[in-house]
């Protein structure tokens, strides 16, 4: 049989791990450049090889990108070579050059990243003073170019209750709005702020509430990938009509400024690297028969415990392996799946002998469970 093709959709590039902010929740803990960092030419040559390999888009992360002092060389050279681009940045670094450089790109997206509505809140998850007014100001001038701005919101404990306002605040702008949840694994970030699956759910609860109110012209919003699978009640959280499993080494691959390469980025661990472009290339590396072994070759029975019995493990695979790892110490193994959640959160709804017929409850008036959730967005929890 031949061997299976992978069609890569996407490249998630952490161009360099410098950063002039300090953010709580960095799952990378960003400050300093990696000793070995790519250089141009060999950055260069990467793109090239990402070509090669029928990547279609890439998105240049940091750090902060913009710190590299050849980062538009890269983004062009990745367009030149009929990539599509995305750019995700903290949106703190601007000046007139940069903007009319980025208009010149024609980005699918310009990312930024906005963890609150209130100043001095955004301004201490970020580490920086005066952080938010520089981010917002990024925004609007990026709007204001006509360029495809996006924002990308990072929950956690601190943050959680400030969803609903930057939902006000994003909403009717023509911005889209990325909602993801931190993981543990930057030496920042005390594990204590991490959400607990209430919250978690709650934040799916909100996405999806969001897409049911306003169009996707009034608010393009979406859950990552951490947010989801098989759940009874939430049809619409995320950007894939169907989960079909973790998409690391199958559709999206990252690269570290070292040139490392992984699956997923958010995969902070050594052991779930799969090669360095500078021993052997991203098409080798990509097309080698022995790579991303634990989702190209998944197989049932390394599901852990939390998913090994469940009806739907062919399909899913086992969630978020980042989220997995993270929790459980093992893949395929996602904790946090809606899907489990529900049959937690929703026990005794379930216990109900009107919901003989499984989970069915009505939205949005489930009972006290929808209601207990509502409260952790006022504040008012306990
Ligand atoms: S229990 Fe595991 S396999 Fe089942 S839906 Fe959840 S994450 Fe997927
Ligand atoms: S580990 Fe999680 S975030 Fe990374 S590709 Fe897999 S599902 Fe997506």
């Amino acid at each position: 049989m031949p061997p299976v093709k992978y069609d890569l959709a996407c490249v998630v590039w952490e161009l360099t791990l410098a950063c002039n902010l300090k953010c709580l929740h960095c799952g990378s803990t960003a400050g300093g450049r990696r000793a070995e960092e790519l250089s141009t030419r060999e950055a260069l040559d990467l793109c090239a090889d990402l070509k090669k390999s029928g990547c279609r888009g890439v998105a240049l992360m940091g750090g902060e990108p913009l710190l590299r002092k050849d980062f538009f060389e890269i983004a062009a050279r990745v367009r030149e070579l009929g990539m599509e681009l995305s750019v995700i940045t903290n949106g703190t670094i601007h000046s007139e050059e940069i903007f009319a450089k980025l208009k010149k790109l024609k980005p699918r997206a310009v990312a930024v990243s906005l963890d609150a509505a209130d100043p001095a809140l955004h301004d201490k998850i970020r580490g920086l003073a005066g952080a938010f007014r520089k981010t917002t100001d990024f925004m609007n001038r990026c709007l204001k170019e006509g360029l495809p701005v996006s924002v990308i919101t990072t929950v956690h404990k601190l943050n959680i209750g400030e969803l609903a306002k930057l939902r006000d605040l994003i909403k009717g702008r023509g911005i889209a709005w990325q909602v993801q949840t931190a993981g543990g694994e930057g030496g920042r970030f005390s594990k204590e702020f991490l959400l607990d699956p209430e919250e978690f759910y709650s934040v799916g609860l909100f996405v999806e509430a969001c897409r049911r109110e306003y169009s996707p012209e009034e608010l393009p919003v979406i859950g990552a990938h951490d947010l989801g699978y098989n759940s009874a009640l939430l049809k619409n959280v995320s950007l894939y009509e169907k989960w079909d499993g973790c998409q690391a080494g199958i559709s999206v691959a990252g690269v570290r400024s070292d040139g490392g390469v992984t699956g997923c980025l958010a995969i902070n661990d050594d052991k779930f690297m799969e090669g360095n472009v500078r021993q052997k290339n991203f098409f080798r590396i990509w097309n080698s028969p022995g790579s991303f072994l634990y989702t190209r070759g998944f197989k049932q029975e390394q599901a852990g415990l939390n998913c090994a019995a469940c009806e739907h493990i062919e399909t899913c695979k086992g969630g978020c392996n980042e989220m997995s790892l993270m929790k459980t110490g093992v893949s395929h193994n996602d904790p946090y799946c809606f899907c489990r959640l529900e049959k937690e959160i929703f026990r005794d709804e379930l216990k109900s002998p009107l919901r003989k017929t499984g989970l069915n409850i009505s939205w949005p008036s489930g009972g006290e469970a929808f209601r207990r959730l509502g409260r952790i967005f006022s504040g008012r929890r306990g």
